[in-house]
């Protein structure tokens, strides 16, 4: 039987795993969620001998009822492959007391790559399935990592093109020449002159030009989005739970079906969901520590049960998690509210109209799992520089957030459970932030040189990402005003 996917504000709206795939959000902005979360059907003992990849199997099976087993297998080995700098895919390494799930060993460093790397094989695939004869073009706007991630993981899929506005001015210099450097025969990066509020209202606009739409249907073409809400990403996260919990348990971390405690630096909440999604399958999870850095908009909601994104934005030195709205937070929510859709629907309206809601204390009573964190600057950088002290070990600012959440939580609770720290991105991906927590007098140093420094003062090699864009070319130029986008898209589609 095939598992429905619902929307999050509207029951009436259900679809198919592949059709939720495809269209990715839902009318009105709900979200797609699975009418239930299906049990595994394999024991510890037999996930425990298991590869990544065939995890993946048993997880995403139960998720895409309407994949063939031969097409999972296909989108899985396709995605999980030499792409990752090691054949483990997630190494689980100790670190003091905890546990650090390594999510950034694939083409990005960093665990977007986790998701993306998957994507564009289910979006095709589900294309397929579902008698779409277009070729898929992705139409992204970015700030800088989403859209190299992205980038990464459509090159060369064949079916696809994938185009990619920035903010000329305003990503980072390794950003953006990670961005200009991609190969691929169907990758298109462009430079705007404008900020990252232009580039997205711009390809909002193309997203719902009617005119345009069937221009490109008449050349075979067709746009979908990859981002970040789609369930197509959500899913794939669930896996490195459940291969973590069997890890833990093959080498006797964890015996006898006790608990782990996970531990996720937050941002639009995708990443901790997953774990929670990991939890309901069956993965002896206590708790689900939740941490943030100083837009603790999520620490206040698991305090208080009201999310309120009324206050001031902090930039931070842990940038993928500088969000005020959470958005698979609504899937939480829709679940906590009984799978109401009314409920759901009202909550997000009052956040769109005035900014916040407050849930129920029957809804906060179901969201007993998760625990709040939260690090200040000066904590995040503490906790690399005291760990690196004590242990060699280096770890980048969002991993950080989550350490010096946990070790507080560990402080306050005396919890001896072992926890999974979920880490985000390599520290060659933030050297200057992570160099600095070190020792301060290191800012004189150019990036090319911290990055150096820190592989030596690490002990571990320069990964190919960040070796890659000290030589290789630049392979796209092209530089465009904020109200050319739509020409240049049609220039590339040749319509
Ligand atoms: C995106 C991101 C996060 C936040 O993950 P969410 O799933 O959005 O909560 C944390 N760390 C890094 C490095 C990220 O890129």
């Amino acid at each position: 039987m095939n598992l429905i996917y619902k929307s999050t504000r509207n029951d009436h709206e259900t679809a198919t795993a592949s059709q939720a795939i495809l269209k990715g959000l839902a009318n009105n902005s709900g979200l797609f969620v699975p009418t239930e979360i299906p049990k595994l059907d394999v024991t510890v003992e037999e996930l425990a001998t298991m590869s990544y990849q065939e995890v993946a199997y048993e997880v995403m099976k139960l998720f895409f009822t309407d994949f063939t087993e031969e097409e999972l297998k296909y989108c899985i080995d396709h995605a999980y492959d030499d792409k990752f700098d090691t054949s483990e895919i997630v190494p689980i390494v100790k670190v003091g007391d905890a546990y650090h799930l390594q999510l950034f060993h694939g083409s990005t460093i960093a665990f977007k790559d986790m998701a993306l790397s998957i994507l564009p094989y289910l979006l095709v695939t589900a294309a397929k399935k579902n008698d779409v004869k277009n070729e898929i073009v992705i139409l992204t706007a970015t700030s800088g990592d989403t859209g190299k991630a992205a980038l990464a993981g459509f090159a060369d899929v064949p079916g696809t093109k994938i185009i990619v506005f920035y903010p000329k001015d305003g990503v980072s210099p390794i950003q953006e020449k990670q961005m200009v450097t991609q190969k691929g025969d169907n990758t298109y990066v462009i430079g705007i002159k404008g900020n990252f509020d232009d580039a997205q209202t711009g390809v909002k606009k193309m997203f719902s030009d009617a005119e345009l739409a069937e221009e490109m249907d008449a050349a075979g073409y067709q746009f979908s989005s990859a981002n970040s809400i789609n369930i197509g990403r959500l899913v794939p996260q669930i896996v490195y739970y459940v291969y973590s919990y069997a890890k833990l348990a093959a080498d006797h971390t964890i015996t006898d079906g006790n608990p782990m405690n996970v531990v996720v630096p937050t941002g639009n909440f995708g990443n901790i969901l997953a774990a929670y999604y990991a939890k309901q399958m069956g993965i002896p999870i206590k708790k689900l520590i939740c941490a943030s850095n100083e837009n603790k908009v999520l620490f206040d909601f698991f305090q208080t049960g009201t999310y309120d994104k009324n206050r001031e934005f902090i930039l931070t030195s842990s940038p993928s998690m500088d969000i005020l709205i959470s958005s698979n937070l609504e899937r939480l929510i829709h679940k906590t509210a009984g799978s109401s859709a009314e409920k759901c629907a009202q909550l997000m309206q009052n956040l769109s109209e005035e900014g916040k809601y407050t849930i129920t204390d029957e809804m906060k009573a179901n969201l007993e799992d998760f625990v709040g964190v939260y690090a200040t600057e000066e904590e995040t950088a503490a906790v690399i520089k005291r760990v690196y002290e004590q242990t060699g070990y280096v770890m980048d600012t969002h991993t950080a957030v989550a350490a010096h959440g946990y070790y507080a939580y560990l402080e306050e609770t005396k919890d001896q459970t072992p926890a999974v720290i979920a880490s985000t991105a390599s520290p060659f991906k933030f050297t200057r932030s992570v160099m600095n927590a070190i020792d301060p007098a290191y800012d004189s140093q150019t990036d090319f040189e911290l990055v150096d420094e820190l592989s030596r003062i690490s002990g571990t090699v320069v990964p190919n990402a960040i070796e890659e864009i000290r030589t290789a070319p630049v392979l796209h130029d092209t530089v465009c005003a904020k109200d050319e986008m739509l020409a240049e898209v049609k220039k590339i589609l040749g319509i």
